[in-house]
């Protein structure tokens, strides 16, 4: 068995959080390829080296002192350096960043130096070998990583290593430039150098048990989904669902590898196990609920324009002429509705309306804002009956109204528009059906 651990920024906040992954690591020899995030949060207002990092750079980049806020991300280090009493110095390489930050190596470059630095303390503390992601992830000329060449290289330089440790969050371009994924990226690293050495399981750790059925801003201690698939994953990650980044299935996923999201403060805790596919029963008929708040529904009113071949397509080309990507696009008899994100939209969408008069000639076209979707999903609801039943009349019975109900032919997925307003009564309905009430 070969395992990729990834230690979010919360593990390895501290010396002490250090130790807690050190000991996860040690305890089983199978652990022997690890990605490290920077340091995060130590305590609830603290700030995680990375946006520091931003910052401090933000300075430089001004041309003003930054020295200040550079001795302060170096103290940062400098504590887990000492309470794990190593007898490393990262004086050369922070003489090395003030250069380079001087020198305006750029933003991803300054940022993906929480990674770095955390990653040479981590093969330290281990005695693992330690392989700069710059040298192992590649990014293409369009900004996205290339997924077939850094699977290659990272495949080729660790078939040589017995254990390693792989900073998160970074690659380079062929040039060398230092690029890093969106924020959250070190996710991505993870699955990356799970793909490359065909691991049997790519173990995330982070400061939660797993993922939660819903939203604990909204539910108070929601329950834990125990297995769950990448697809109803997608699902509910598009929606919001937050814990992993949305991207880090990807990699994984090509080659069937599981992903155990596992709690560096609990370690015995289970976590979600996100699969491919399972026989293993979800606990209720539904794996998650998510949603966002913020989307527009245009509704397009014309007499017989189920007979009217092509008026679907001249309705969303207005929204493409305009740059607008559309969520849900539930239609009638003579009516069609396109949802969209009200952020987006909002500037542009006089322009929607006469370029849909333009193209597509309807009778009437009326606007309605502030309004959010929900996504119910649930490999369950494909062999369950009633589903949809009990979700309406937990909708009725507290008083909300659907505007729109929009259920994919997967079967996967409930997507239900409500007043924003009602979004989080909505959830807490649809929870209390599914989990509260299980019989
Ligand atoms: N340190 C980066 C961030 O804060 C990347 C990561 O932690 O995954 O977004």
């Amino acid at each position: 068995m070969k395992k990729v651990v990834k230690f979010g920024g919360s593990s390895l906040a501290s010396a002490e959080q250090f130790k807690k992954a050190g000991d996860i690591i040690k305890a089983d020899k199978e652990r022997k390829f690890v990605v490290p995030s920077a340091p995060g949060k130590r305590f609830n207002d603290d700030t995680k080296v990375t946006d520091m990092l931003y910052e401090c750079y933000g300075i430089a980049e001004s041309g003003k002192d930054f020295k200040a806020k550079l001795n302060a991300i170096k103290e940062r280090y400098q504590e887990i350096i000492d309470g794990l009493s190593l007898k490393i110095s990262l004086d050369s390489e922070f003489e090395t960043i003030a250069k380079n930050f001087k020198d305006k190596a750029g933003k991803d470059y300054a940022a993906s130096r929480g990674e770095y630095l955390n990653g040479i303390i981590m093969a330290a503390y281990l005695g693992f070998e330690f392989v700069d992601a710059a040298e192992v992830i590649l990014f293409g000329e369009n900004g996205e990583y290339d997924a077939e060449k850094t699977n290659e290289l990272m495949r080729e330089r660790l078939s040589k290593l017995d254990a390693a440790v792989i900073p998160g969050f970074y690659g380079a371009y062929a040039d060398k430039t230092i690029k890093t994924f969106s924020r959250g990226g070190s996710d991505i690293t993870g699955s990356i150098v799970a793909r490359a050495i065909k691991a049997d399981v790519y173990e995330n750790w982070t400061d939660v048990s797993g993922f939660m059925i819903a939203d604990p801003r909204i539910i108070y201690k929601p329950k834990s989904i125990d297995t769950i698939t990448y697809r109803e994953l997608r699902e509910l990650a598009y929606m919001g669902a937050t814990v992993l980044h949305e991207d880090a299935i990807f990699p994984v996923r090509s080659e069937g590898i599981p992903i155990n999201i596992k709690n560096t403060n609990a370690p015995d805790d289970e976590g979600t196990w996100i699969v491919e596919s399972t026989c293993q029963k979800p606990k209720y008929v539904i794996t998650g609920i998510a949603g966002k708040k913020g989307f527009c529904a245009v509704n397009i009113e014309k007499d017989f324009m189920n007979s009217e071949i092509g008026f679907g397509r001249k309705v969303l080309q207005a929204f493409e002429e305009n740059g607008i990507s559309f969520e849900h696009v539930p239609s009638g008899i003579d009516t069609m509705t396109v949802f969209v994100h009200q952020d987006e939209f909002m500037h542009k969408e006089q322009k929607v309306v006469s370029g849909i008069h333009r193209l597509a000639d309807p009778d009437s076209i009326d606007i309605e804002a502030d309004l959010a979707l929900i996504a119910v999903v649930g490999r369950g609801m494909k062999s369950t009956r009633g589903t949809a039943g009990r979700i309406f009349s937990a909708l009725a019975h507290s008083n909300i109204n659907v505007k729109m109900i929009d259920q994919g032919s997967s079967e996967l997925n409930i997507i239900i528009g409500v007043a924003n307003a009602d979004f989080e009564t909505a959830i807490k309905a649809i929870y209390d059906i599914f989990v509260l009430s299980r019989l």
